[in-house]
């Protein structure tokens, strides 16, 4: 039995349909397809997101470009078995593949830039902060509240379930290792200056007096450091 990698690249029509879902604007051109770039970090009015006949991607706007293993990855996060499991799910190869972790009963999550629906206790929090993927995409949304002089944060993730698809947020931080704040403005090289400070407060307080720094802070305070990925600093 081949690869799932291998199944996958021998499927660049399938593959071709599930860009469209990504990039909904995608249309041939010549031998290859053209669309806005799904990825919200950077202007595209002149389509830059490209998709070959052997089913690879490149944008020229933002230079991300791989499988579409990889632009699973760089939308919904997990590592890239996970992405390749999603994926061959989606194109049906999955029973041709096998053993297959993604049919574990769980709750994945999603990036929520499109959903209006709000966690509990939302409009009684004194402040949110979301927090996103290296892609841009809001993957978790930080609440703040304050009770009786004490601060208290919940972090909350929309979640779908791998069996029955069904949404819901859920009172849970995204998987760890997880991203710095504002992960999206980070340089995306190593070797730039980021300061890490206390809180997210913090972090929009230093950047009205310090504009020219790129600021930001652990997901869970300094004793997060662990949990946080910080290989890209
Ligand atoms: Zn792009």
């Amino acid at each position: 039995m081949s690869s799932i990698f291998d199944q996958i690249k021998a499927h660049p029509h399938q593959a071709l349909a599930l860009y469209r879902q990504a990039c909904p604007s995608l249309k041939q051109s010549g031998e290859c397809w053209q669309g806005h770039c799904p990825f919200p970090d950077h202007e595209d009015r002149n389509p830059s997101f490209t998709v070959y006949a052997d089913g690879r991607f490149n944008c020229f706007g933002c230079q991300r470009h791989g499988s579409i293993i990889d632009l699973q990855q760089l939308l919904y996060g997990g590592t890239t078995m996970e992405a390749a499991h999603q994926v061959a799910e989606a194109m049906g190869l999955a029973q041709s593949i096998g053993s297959k972790p993604a049919n574990k009963k769980e709750w994945i999550a999603e990036p929520f830039g499109s959903v209006s629906e709000r966690p509990k206790g939302f409009d009684k929090a004194s402040g949110h902060w979301c927090y996103h993927n290296a892609a841009g995409a809001p993957m978790v949304l930080k609440l703040r509240f304050d009770e009786d002089g004490q601060k208290r944060f919940e972090p909350w993730t929309w979640c779908r379930h791998s069996q029955t698809g069904a949404h819901q947020w859920r009172k849970q931080d995204g998987p760890a290792p997880r991203d710095l704040y504002d992960r999206h403005r980070l340089p995306k090289e190593p070797g730039g200056t980021v300061v890490i400070v206390e809180g997210e407060k913090t972090v929009e307080a230093a950047r009205l007096l310090l504009p020219e720094l790129t600021i930001t802070t652990l997901p869970n305070g300094a004793s997060s450091v662990a949990q946080t990925d910080l290989t890209h600093i």
